[in-house]
């Protein structure tokens, strides 16, 4: 039934080209095997042209890259930042890190990305309390743009800084734009299982080239241009090598191709699966166009005839990785102690929600495989 080395099919495996091999071999010919050169510089103008952003630093990680971020818009001890409830603690871990505090926010149903309508009610409760919060943190979800545009607003009549964390959102459009080229910083993650990878790595956007620059400057041990070492503050050492940036232009290059083959994985699990009762895929919203990183859907036990759970345990037996939707921060053990806003949403999304393997490189009998299997665990 379950031969040991049938091969594994993975939520989301990296899916490299030739070009990629070409950038990294040339970085090796001119001995470019350091944190610049001309791929850090190449991958930086790509990207920023790619997402419509001014200004682009590549970083060692999307986590690195919201810290930054965070730090750049003066968030510090003692302060306040929003943050959307149903993420990676990636989006979280940062404003801790900065001796911040974190408050949650739950998801809206239509696009399971953060809702407007808290943040508005949070923002007006805390402009009572004469305390704003420094920042809010939008994160767009799975592929998926959240509701850009009366963010953008809230944040502008109170004065918060919008970070956008679209570390899973390349390739999607918000209104046919980029989502993370709205906000006051914006960032991007190409960690092995994101839509395009470096093998490790992210970038910072920004409109404003002033905040670029400090962003360089604090990933290279914040030196300070002078012959000698000289520091006048502290910064971090998180700057992308020229060997990693070369994945990532070839990488870049074939992004359009691999939102195209991540969709096509949609359309055939809505094909297979769609008339299944209890099933239901995460809603494109009428804002944009969802790049579907991941194809996730949600599972009514009592409808389809079994939960998550088993669906998720049946693939797996098959050596099929599927994963549970984001548990929310606000569920966390490590946040147990702070606010959150709402939660219904987020909490029966972790409950009932389910991502199938997503990859560009998903073969149609891996499709048909998943398939049958999901079918069979339904009444
Ligand atoms: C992957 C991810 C990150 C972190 O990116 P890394 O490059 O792995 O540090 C941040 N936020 C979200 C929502 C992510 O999915």
């Amino acid at each position: 039934m379950n031969p040991p080395n049938k091969t594994r099919i993975y939520l989301s495996p990296p899916d490299i080209g030739e070009l990629e091999r070409r950038y990294v071999q040339e970085a090796f010919d001119t001995n470019w095997i350091a944190p610049l050169g001309p791929n850090v510089d190449g991958f930086e103008q790509e990207l920023a042209a790619y997402v419509g952003s001014g200004h682009a630093a590549a970083l060692v990680s999307g986590t690195a890259a919201l810290h930054l971020a965070l730090r750049l818009c003066g968030v510090g001890p003692g302060d306040e930042v929003v943050v959307s409830s149903l993420t990676f603690v990636a989006s979280a871990a940062p404003v801790v890190q900065l001796g911040a505090s974190c408050t949650f926010i739950d998801a809206e149903r239509d696009s399971w990305n953060l809702d407007p309508a808290l943040v508005a009610e949070l923002f007006e409760a805390r402009a009572r309390e004469g305390r704003l919060p420094r920042a809010l943190i939008v994160v767009h979800l799975y592929g998926q743009s959240a509701d850009i545009d009366p963010l953008v607003e809230l944040c502008d009549r109170y004065g918060v800084a919008l970070i956008e964390d679209a570390a899973e959102a390349l390739g999607a459009t918000y209104k046919g734009k980029s989502p993370g080229s709205f906000g006051r910083a914006g960032i991007f993650s190409f960690n092995g299982n994101k839509i395009i990878t470096s093998s490790g790595g992210g970038m910072l956007v920004s409109d404003d080239a002033e905040l670029i620059a400090h962003a360089r400057k604090l990933a290279t041990q914040a030196r300070d241009p002078a012959p000698h070492y000289e520091h006048t503050e502290l910064g971090y050492n998180y700057r992308m090598s020229n060997v990693v940036a070369g994945i990532g232009r070839g990488q870049l290059a074939t992004l359009d191709q691999k939102v195209a083959a991540r969709r096509a994985n949609f359309a055939h699990y809505v094909e297979g699966l769609g008339d299944l009762p209890g099933i239901a895929f995460q809603p494109e919203a009428a804002w944009g166009t969802h790049s579907r990183w991941l194809t996730c859907l949600t599972v009514d036990a009592e409808a389809f005839g079994n939960d998550r759970e088993a669906i998720r345990l049946a693939l797996e037996a098959e050596n099929i990785e599927a994963r549970p939707v984001w548990k929310p921060m606000h569920m966390q053990p490590v946040f147990q102690e702070a606010p959150m806003v709402g939660g219904a949403v987020s909490e029966d999304l972790f409950e009932r929600g389910l991502c199938l393997p997503s990859g560009s490189s998903l073969s149609q009998a891996d499709r048909e495989r998943i398939i049958a299997i999901v079918r069979g665990c339904a009444r």
